[in-house]
């Protein structure tokens, strides 16, 4: 079982029996004599290290443990989770190829597909996170499929084991950035996706104090994206790794207590009258509910709600909470606020941010680890204030 595997992982022999696995702070790896050389730089499968851009132990450990959580064959561990959505991408696109992915996603990825990936003549479609919109964006030429599982920040879900089996049937590749689920509450390769991408940074870490992201898939898909950033270098340093093994124990610890918690608080502010709407994939009021409770075993820490009101009702909450902190990213076991429309969505258009259903009223909201009814304490006096 997941939480198991995360105190138990299976990882690289080392001498010393130790519990934990040591940090490696190398970037050398040594050779006793030419012939050991040799060998190595014929051998196929690598399996001793040479140099840190390629490969370190302390990462690989940290790799093993992904790939078990994730039942891929393997996985790969980056510079930061951007790293893990636009290094794959790099490595598979082609100038003339085509890409599909949905409205509803991480700001800076969708970015990084309209804006860079186009630089190189590949071009993009972006459609509403439903199956068959995306397969009516398919072209002779889409290469890639990218969605988030849920997607951010609305959580809405798709049916992933029907898109990934008409894909599959015309050779397209599905990548799926599982940050929001976490392999705690949803592993998206089971239901067929090529690659799951992880921002290490948010419910791996849970402590707000580094920046990592990780890719799981095949062996055949994860050694071409290893490769290429082999070349491109973003790396994770062994010390940065041997923190996330180590926060990764009690993930799913803290994944179940986000899960309760979360949505206990998204049912009382759906009741609130000074709220409009919340998003919370496994509550009944969210519009993809069923197919929640068919893939998610949890709903996460993040909520979305829309205040009534205006600017002022939001600035007037923010202001007046006391636990909850401003501040973006989410999964740590401080409660964040997060305004899209200030914070991540500031430099959009305003055509732009109302087709994408972000607001001056929207607010996205990290549930902590603190005391449940201090926070529903805190987020009712802070409403009471507009
Ligand atoms: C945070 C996040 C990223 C980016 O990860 P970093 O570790 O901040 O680079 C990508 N995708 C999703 C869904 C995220 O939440």
């Amino acid at each position: 079982m997941l939480e198991t595997d995360l105190i138990h992982p299976s990882k690289l022999y080392d001498s010393y029996e130790s519990l934990n696995p040591p940090i490696y702070p190398s970037s050398v790896f040594l050779f006793s004599t030419i012939e050991e050389l040799i060998e190595f730089v014929s051998s196929k499968e690598k399996n001793r290290f040479e140099y840190s851009r390629y490969g370190n132990p302390t990462n690989r450990n940290l790799e093993l443990l992904i790939a078990s959580l994730e039942k891929t064959e393997d996985a790969y561990v980056l510079s930061s989770g951007m790293s893990a959505c636009t290094i794959p991408l790099l490595t598979f696109l082609n100038s003339g190829d085509h890409i599909v992915l949905t409205s509803d996603m991480y700001l800076k990825t969708r970015i990084f597909i309209e804006k860079t990936l186009k630089k190189f003549q590949i071009e993009s479609t972006v459609v509403f996170p439903d199956a068959d919109e995306i397969l009516s964006a398919i072209k002779p030429n889409t290469k890639i499929v990218f969605t988030e599982f849920p997607t951010n920040p609305f959580y809405y879900i798709i049916d992933l084991q029907y898109l990934s089996f008409e894909l599959k049937k015309k050779n397209i590749l599905l990548f799926v950035d599982s940050t929001l689920a976490s392999p705690i509450n949803f592993n998206p390769a089971q239901y067929g996706a090529d690659l799951v991408i992880h921002s290490l940074t948010k419910y791996f870490s849970g402590q707000n104090d580094l920046i990592a992201g990780a890719v799981a898939g095949s062996k055949e898909l994860i050694e071409k994206i290893r490769e290429f950033n082999g070349h491109t270098g973003g790396i994770l340093p062994a010390e940065i790794s041997y923190k996330i093994y180590r926060s990764a124990k009690t993930m799913a610890l803290r994944m179940d207590y986000h899960n309760k918690t979360t949505l206990e608080i998204a049912d009382f502010l759906s009741k609130h009258p000074k709220i409009k709407k919340v998003y919370y994939p496994l509550h009944p009021t969210h519009p993809h509910y069923e197919l929640a409770k068919k893939y998610l075993r949890g709903g996460g820490c993040l909520l979305t709600i829309e205040l009534k009101g205006n600017f002022e009702s939001l600035k007037t909450f923010c202001n007046a909470t006391k636990i909850f902190k401003i501040g973006p990213s989410f999964a740590s076991a401080e409660s964040l606020l997060d305004p899209p429309y200030i914070m991540s969505h500031w430099d959009v258009s305003d055509e732009e941010r109302k087709k994408m259903n972000i607001f001056e009223t929207t607010l996205r909201i990290s549930i902590g680890l603190e005391n449940k009814e201090d926070l529903i304490h805190d987020l009712n006096q802070a409403l009471e204030k507009i």
